[in-house]
């Protein structure tokens, strides 16, 4: 086995353990591939071993290993901070943008959906710890942005993706992942239906699991450390 593929295996154990500790459903986490700063190879090893979900977060980057591998049975997502001059492109090669904080990049993304493909899966990236450097909008604000954004068409919004600010203490992990997972739930008591809570990396994976996180984004754990 190569290392991707013993670390693949190691990474969706962590996810089978969380989901049984925590009661949730077996198979209900989905595992995210991040695959930012790595090469093509590395991503077709994790596809060998049955990997067909990637992350990547810088566009020119991912629109070359999308063009490289060409394999119409992966499902990219693009994870990263949204320049407007690169809606286009995102809304084209992409099936989920995990990273809309403000209505005129959800809006742009709208317009340049292709209409022959199906709706963009959108989360909105709230600022949950309130970080000043962070991206994502606050808390407050997220009911506003996410009424404009399920409106869009050609969107399909589906949740809330979230990187709380680093922390190794595992009830304040939990803590973080818990207002998104009410903030959600608020959201859904006005009348949406999302269904998606993105949250949870390498670091944090468990606790993300135990507050109901429905897609863990794992980057270090699978592909190593990433070359800066
Ligand atoms: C890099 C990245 C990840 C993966 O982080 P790891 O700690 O390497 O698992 C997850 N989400 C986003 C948005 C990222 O940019």
């Amino acid at each position: 086995m190569t290392s991707i593929t013993e670390n693949l295996e190691l990474t969706r154990e962590r996810i089978r353990v969380a989901e049984q500790k925590y009661r949730r459903h077996q198979g209900s986490v989905l595992l995210l591939a991040v695959s930012k700063t790595q090469a093509a190879s590395a991503i077709r090893s994790a596809l060998g071993a049955g990997q067909y979900q990637f992350g990547e977060n810088h566009l020119q980057e991912a629109l070359q290993k999308i063009r490289d591998i060409n394999d119409k049975r992966l499902v990219w997502h693009f994870i990263g901070p949204i320049q407007s001059n690169k809606t286009t492109q995102i809304a084209e090669n992409f099936s989920w943008v995990h990273s809309i904080d403000r209505l005129k990049t959800a809006r742009r993304l709208s317009a340049a959906r292709p209409a022959a493909l199906p709706d963009l899966n959108v989360c909105i990236q709230v600022n949950i710890s309130g970080e000043q450097t962070k991206s994502g909008i606050s808390p407050a604000d997220t009911r506003l942005l996410a009424d404009e954004v399920s409106s869009l068409p050609g969107l399909h919004l589906r949740g809330l993706m979230v990187i709380p600010a680093q922390q190794p203490d595992f009830t304040l992990q939990r803590q973080a992942f818990s207002e998104t997972r009410k903030l959600l739930e608020e959201l859904n008591t006005y009348g949406m239906k999302l269904d998606t809570l993105s949250m949870g990396m390498s670091d944090d994976l468990e606790a993300a699991v135990a507050e109901g996180s429905t897609i863990v984004r794992i980057g270090t754990a699978i592909f190593g450390h990433r070359q800066t």
